[in-house]
């Protein structure tokens, strides 16, 4: 089954090195995965091919209105972006962002018919206590409570445990298997929808091949090794 593969190209780059990635890409990607690619805001109008779909790594909690330097879904949806990442765990812990704001965001893309991909995952003390399946729970009925199902079937979930986000270190592919379906399981009770889940954390070339077969991971978020594009494309070949 074809599986959804995002870019998230964090803050790197300068507009000639996104030249010559954007021209790679669209030149080399040849693959029936789906190819999400997740540049910053002032890159997204430059990536545009019929091979893949275009996303935000952010998105305002306001509708509209007069607040500098945010960038609101409508405006999104106004340049063909079709996906947001929302609430990536850098947003969380640098930028403060609670589930309140990232209800918000959600809220906004799902308004504006853009999917959101919702990132959730625990930090090493709820790993440590053993407590990452409570944490999880709370953080998904928080997050999703109180929108259509017609409308909650547009959301994607990345399970991105904190401690693997660019550490190089990984859960076990049988610990992420398990930890997805639970996330799939609740969703399923709580909203009765069919969520897809991505997992994301420290995924490159070399570990790809753990991770791929996986029966319950539906694609994943890819962050450093996805900002070189001859290793993002390795990856991508071998899913
Ligand atoms: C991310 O930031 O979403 C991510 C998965 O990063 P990395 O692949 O670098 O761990």
């Amino acid at each position: 089954m074809n599986k959804i593969i995002v870019a998230n190209m964090k803050m790197s780059m300068t507009l000639k090195e996104i030249g010559y990635y954007i021209k790679v890409l669209n030149d080399k990607l040849d693959t029936d995965n789906d190819v999400i690619i997740a540049p910053s805001f002032i890159f997204l109008p430059y990536f545009k091919s019929d091979k893949y779909l275009t996303c935000a790594q952010d998105v305002s909690e306001y509708e509209s209105g007069p607040y500098t330097g945010e960038v609101s879904a409508l405006q999104l949806k106004s340049i063909n972006v079709k996906y947001t990442i929302v609430g990536h765990s850098e947003r969380r812990n640098i930028f403060h962002e609670n589930s309140a704001i990232i209800h918000n965001k959600i809220k906004h893309c799902l308004d504006n018919d853009i999917s959101p991909i919702v990132c959730i995952g625990e930090d090493k003390k709820e790993r440590i206590s053993m407590t990452t399946e409570q944490f999880l729970r709370r953080d998904i009925l928080e997050l999703l409570q109180d929108f259509p199902k017609e409308q909650l079937e547009n959301v994607i979930i990345a399970y991105e445990p904190k401690w693997a986000i660019g550490t190089g270190i990984t859960p076990t592919p049988k610990e992420i298997d398990e930890t997805i379906f639970f996330i799939k399981d609740i969703v399923e009770s709580a909203f009765k929808v069919d969520v897809k889940v991505l997992y994301g954390g420290s995924i490159n070339k070399e570990n790809i091949s753990d991770f791929k077969k996986l029966k319950n991971v539906d694609g994943f978020l890819i962050g450093g090794s996805s900002t070189d594009i001859d290793e993002f494309l390795e990856i991508i070949e071998q899913i």
